[in-house]
């Protein structure tokens, strides 16, 4: 083999890492995750330009660039966008399949968020479904203190 043939034919070899970490979410990220935790409240950051509200929050408004800073509270009920039935196990999945995942807008946000659906046969589920949202007893700062969204 020359070295001219390895370098047309480089080896890729594919593989799956699973590393723990911590990070510091920022402070927009801490307050909403915070509020969550603390007091079951969801809240999205307005932009000053377009009145977009974001949820979850974020400081920048990618549509119009502008830094944010004004908080809206949202409600926990919405309205599901859009949603997939997972079938298979991967263990990057804080549950076991069949689960739903599905994109929510919350009443009172112009975005939606990806989450759970459960509490619901599959037969049943339905873009425009409302939904609402159950917290966990014991929250810890994190999005899955939102264990799932049910049915109304
Ligand atoms: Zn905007």
């Amino acid at each position: 083999m020359t070295e001219q043939s390895l370098q047309e034919e480089p080896l890729v070899v594919r593989g799956k890492l699973e590393i723990p970490y911590k990070q510091f979410v920022g402070s927009v990220a801490s307050k909403f995750l915070i509020e969550i935790r603390d007091n079951k409240k969801i809240f999205g950051m307005r932009c000053p330009e377009c009145n977009r509200v974001y949820v979850p929050s974020r400081s920048i408004c990618p549509k119009c660039m502008c830094r944010m800073d004004e908080w809206v509270e949202v409600s926990d009920r919405g309205t599901v966008l859009t949603y997939t039935v997972v079938n298979y196990k991967e263990p990057t999945h804080p549950v076991e399949p069949p689960f739903v995942y599905g994109i929510i807008q919350l009443d009172g946000a112009d975005t939606g968020i990806v989450h759970f659906i459960a509490g619901v046969d599959p037969e049943e589920l339905k873009v425009g479904l409302r939904v609402q949202a159950v917290f966990k007893a014991e929250r810890q700062g994190s999005m899955l203190d939102i264990k799932h969204f049910k049915p109304l």
